[in-house]
């Protein structure tokens, strides 16, 4: 049935298509014309595989078996696009919740979750280490592939082109919104495309020209959030016959207490912070903290003494 030496099939896979997990009732026998083997990068080998995965043409001169398993992700993906956007288009809760006919699924109906996650599982299914008699393949790219969704894609481009064919999105739209946000907020860039799926020139400036705003805007708020957190340039503060150590207006400022009413309402919370100081120490502390937000009641005072404002001032 196979022409080479199969892979290595460990017991729990026997009889499990290397590429998509589902029965294998066939081998991929790679290469499929022995005419061939030369380009291979390493033997030539029989890979059990389910009848859809092993039909998959390659093109004669592939390189190995990781260049087929992407020909065959990319050849279930463009077979299954519309299982797969039930997925991105619903949650099976919506599904459930709602009365979709047969005819508004496409004819899928009822089943129309479970069609999706078999396709989606497919996908994103892994095989197991491949070797042959014991000896390692090597070559498998560690970092294959791009997650979304739970559905593995070969990469970050073919998962956009996926998206855009299966959701019927704007073309542009996506990539660029992509481009901007990063990949990590491709969740958030997909629902924007598909608030915006029929766009023209002017409207997707647009919605770029909000989506870079909000960035700056965001951009500016964790700038204010890592100034204000950065209690290390703090100074302590020497008033009347106290000292108002850093510590302590590190405390006060990380439990966001700013004022002396405020401070003196966490009077039992400064104490068991402090605790460990011992007593006499512990009161010392309090006192100090206790003059510094008295005197800080003037604005004068603030202005001229207070080598600390700029962390009050958030
Ligand atoms: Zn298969």
């Amino acid at each position: 049935m196979s022409q080479y030496t199969y892979i290595d099939i460990p017991f729990n896979f026997r009889h499990t298509c290397w590429f998509c997990g589902e029965p294998a009732a066939k081998a991929f026998d790679l290469p499929r014309n022995p005419k061939n083997i030369h380009f291979l990068a390493h033997e030539p080998m029989s890979i059990p595989a389910c009848e859809e995965c092993a039909a998959v043409r390659v093109a004669s001169d592939v390189s190995s078996i990781w260049a087929v398993r992407d020909h065959v992700k990319r050849s279930l993906m463009d077979k299954y696009s519309d299982h797969l956007a039930i997925g991105q288009n619903w949650t099976e809760q919506e599904l459930q919740e709602s009365e979709f006919s047969g005819a508004l699924l496409g004819g899928f109906g009822e089943s129309a979750w479970k069609m999706y996650e078999i396709a989606r599982d497919r996908l994103s299914y892994q095989g197991w280490a491949v070797a042959v008699d014991s000896i390692p393949v090597e070559g498998e790219d560690e970092t294959y592939g791009f997650e979304f969704d739970g559905v593995r894609y070969m990469s970050l481009n073919t998962c956009i082109e996926h998206l855009i064919k299966s959701l019927r999105l704007d073309k542009e739209l996506l990539p660029s919104l992509v481009e901007l946000l990063g990949p990590e907020k491709l969740d958030y860039a997909l629902r924007i495309a598909k608030l915006n799926k029929a766009i023209i020139g002017y409207q997707r400036d647009k919605i770029l020209d909000e989506v870079r705003q909000q960035l700056d805007d965001q951009q500016e708020i964790e700038r204010q959030t890592s100034f204000a957190g950065d209690y290390s340039r703090i100074e302590a503060i020497h008033v009347g016959d106290g000292v108002a150590t850093v510590e302590s207006i590190q405390w006060a400022l990380k439990n966001q207490i700013l004022t002396l009413p405020a401070l003196c309402q966490q009077e039992d919370a400064f104490f068991d912070a402090f605790a460990h100081l011992g007593g006499p120490q512990c009161y010392l502390n309090y006192y100090g903290l206790q003059l510094y937000f008295e005197a800080r009641q003037s604005v004068k005072w603030v202005e001229t003494h207070d080598s600390n404002k700029e962390f009050f001032e958030i």
